[in-house]
């Protein structure tokens, strides 16, 4: 059983015209493999470690690191975990050995029978999400930037406005996200449950998307 532990909130707003203040959330899954899911920027290994120091964890402990995509503030400490093997986007390597994995053709990579990674391109060609199988049974996404944050589901401009280098794929997988998740971690704001409603939502928005771009 896999217990997922948000070290620190990601957060994002504008800052004057050109500028923008924002760092990612950084998750902690304990249990058969510990995984650190997102490392923050360069400058946060202290409080990366302090977190994991609160758990009773090193470095060393961490079996798996994983970077939903390649952005500074995602792996900004992945090198913190030499014992580990690196997956960050749809890349797996160890030291200077690199494994081959069809993420590209769809396929979820299964780390164990509660932790899998799964391919859901959109903020970039890709990204991945980690879903999770909690110790109640429930599911929850570690989505990356995929969802900015709770209130970009009313509001698209949200994660459209930080960067999407395919908006349709990644109307696509927020919706199809949302349908398995219980609980999604979103790469830049706190833990929110989905809906029904939510759900829904997504779902009409991936769908309003697919017409719009039929009638161009
Ligand atoms: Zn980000």
């Amino acid at each position: 059983m896999s217990k997922v532990i948000v070290l620190y909130d990601g957060y994002s707003k504008i800052d004057g015209n050109d500028e923008m203040i924002a760092n990612c959330t950084c998750t902690l899954i304990t249990g058969l493999h510990n995984i650190i899911v997102d490392t923050m920027t360069a400058w946060d290994s202290e409080k990366v470690l302090v977190a994991l120091q609160k758990h009773n964890l090193v470095p060393d402990d961490i079996h798996y690191v994983i970077s939903t995509h390649g952005h500074s503030d995602h792996i900004g400490n992945n090198n913190l975990f030499l014992k580990a093997k690196h997956i960050v986007g749809f890349s797996i390597s160890h030291k200077d050995k690199y494994f081959m994995f069809p993420f590209d053709k769809g396929e979820e990579y299964i780390i164990n029978n509660t932790v899998k990674v799964i391919p859901t391109p959109g903020h970039t060609l890709c990204d991945v999400t980690v879903l999770v199988t909690s110790t109640s049974k429930e599911q929850i996404a570690i989505t990356g930037d995929l969802f900015e944050k709770y209130e970009d589901i009313e509001d698209s401009n949200i994660w459209l406005e930080a960067g999407s280098e395919n908006q349709s794929q990644q109307f696509r997988n927020r919706s199809k996200i949302a349908d398995i998740a219980d609980w999604i971690i979103p790469g830049h704001g706190p833990i929110f449950k989905i809906s029904k409603e939510s759900r829904q939502t997504l779902q009409n928005q991936f769908h309003e998307n697919l017409l719009r771009i039929n009638s161009i």
